[in-house]
């Protein structure tokens, strides 16, 4: 036994108005789609993993070496990688703040 009306008419009546609730749904899906594609954070930057900072003279002399995310990093800084980081960090020092010869494990 069919819920349905058993009648031409009902039956157009009711087929119109079930492709107008579902002209209303996909209309919100696509909504939805738009915002969350709009809405979705751009992944924060990665900070470089060391950074050598030089110093105010013309020479741009090596300073100290920091960590990627350090603070107190100036400026004068360029990103490096961890052998440069080592050298560095034995040939001008370390930042006493954000200590880059502890992570590399290297005594100065
Ligand atoms: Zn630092």
């Amino acid at each position: 036994m069919s819920e349905l009306p058993p009648d031409l008419p009902r039956l157009r009546t009711l087929e119109t108005y079930l492709r107008l609730q579902l002209a209303r749904v996909e209309q919100q899906i696509r909504h939805l789609e738009d915002q969350s594609r709009t809405q979705k954070p751009s992944p924060a930057p990665v900070p470089p993993a060391w950074l050598a900072e030089y110093d105010i003279s013309a020479q741009h002399r090596l300073f100290q070496i920091h960590t990627g995310d350090c603070r107190m990093a100036g400026h004068r800084v360029k990103p490096i990688d961890e052998a440069a980081a080592r050298r560095g960090v034995v040939e001008a020092g370390a930042c006493q703040f954000c200590r880059p010869d502890t992570a590399l494990g290297v005594l100065e």
